[in-house]
């Protein structure tokens, strides 16, 4: 099976060939039509070359400044997706941005495609400003990149993890039921804890809480993270580096509209 990038290069180069092939062909049509409506009272012979100059003139322009054209067209597509990619990523993680998850996330829950159960988890890096402190900005970097690559080695194809902003990250898992949301949070914590970050040479461990909502009938993003994050919460406060994962079904209900 072909990759998306491969798709995408062949559908480009087919739009240049398509343009560069039907461009010139609507200019020799439109210069035929012209010539043989404009000069239809000459002698057979000087119609004949009028028509071989409404043939062979737009030719010799259409396809040059056509296929230049489309080459133009195709390389401001590229530009304009890399651009896309660039405005949904975070730079650092290469995991989605806030945007772009919650986006994301947003778009699964309201198309009538979407998943009818799942589950959002929000995942903090335990005391992280520690790890700046004692080793400086640029481990700190380096361990919510291992974070991002720990949490993203125990997903599933389908699964989407965006960093919400700072040393905390979202996890979308769709279709799983509480027990499957509950195991995967506890593979995320673990793959963490495993996970190799040696700043100066000093063996780390890192850790993560983490606070989930399952869900199983309509919801929206705001509910979702609003009962994860108060999970997450409880996780820390009860001595972190563990799981909290609750049922929308068991939390009560927030009218949004009144608490906006
Ligand atoms: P807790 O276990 O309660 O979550 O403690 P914490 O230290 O992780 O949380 P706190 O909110 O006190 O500090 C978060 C720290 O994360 C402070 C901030 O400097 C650091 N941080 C946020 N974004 C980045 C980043 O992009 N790079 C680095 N190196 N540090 C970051
Ligand atoms: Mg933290
Ligand atoms: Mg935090």
């Amino acid at each position: 099976m072909m990759s998306p990038r491969t798709v995408s290069a062949l559908q480009s180069w087919s739009s240049v060939a398509r343009w560069t092939l039907f461009g010139p062909l609507a200019c020799v049509i439109v210069a035929l039509t012209y010539n043989a409506v404009s000069f239809s009272d000459l002698g057979p012979e000087a119609l004949q070359r009028a028509m071989a100059s409404a043939i062979i003139l737009p030719l010799l322009m259409a396809i040059p400044l056509f296929f230049f054209l489309s080459m133009r067209i195709r390389s401001l597509a590229i530009t304009n997706r890399r651009l896309g990619l660039v405005a949904r990523t975070d730079s650092l993680t290469s995991c989605l941005n806030r945007g772009a998850f919650t986006a994301r996330v947003e778009t699964q829950l309201t198309t009538d495609e979407g998943p009818r159960t799942g589950a959002l988890l929000i995942i903090d890096a335990d005391n992280f400003k520690t790890i700046n402190d004692l080793y400086g900005h640029d481990a700190g970097d380096e361990a919510l990149t291992i974070l991002a690559r720990s949490i993203r080695s125990v997903l599933s194809a389908g699964d989407l993890i965006g960093r919400m902003g700072g040393e905390e990250f979202g996890v979308f898992l769709p279709g799983v039921d509480q027990n499957a949301a509950e195991q995967m949070a506890e593979r995320v914590r673990r793959a963490v804890q495993l996970a190799q970050f040696s700043p100066r040479g000093d063996a780390y461990m890192l850790s993560v809480s983490i606070g989930g909502a399952v869900f199983a009938q309509s919801t929206n993003f705001t509910e979702l993270f609003r009962i994860a994050d108060q999970r997450l919460y409880g996780a820390k406060r009860s001595g972190r580096n563990q799981a909290a994962i609750v049922h929308t079904l068991d939390q009560p209900q927030v009218d949004i509209r009144k608490s906006a």
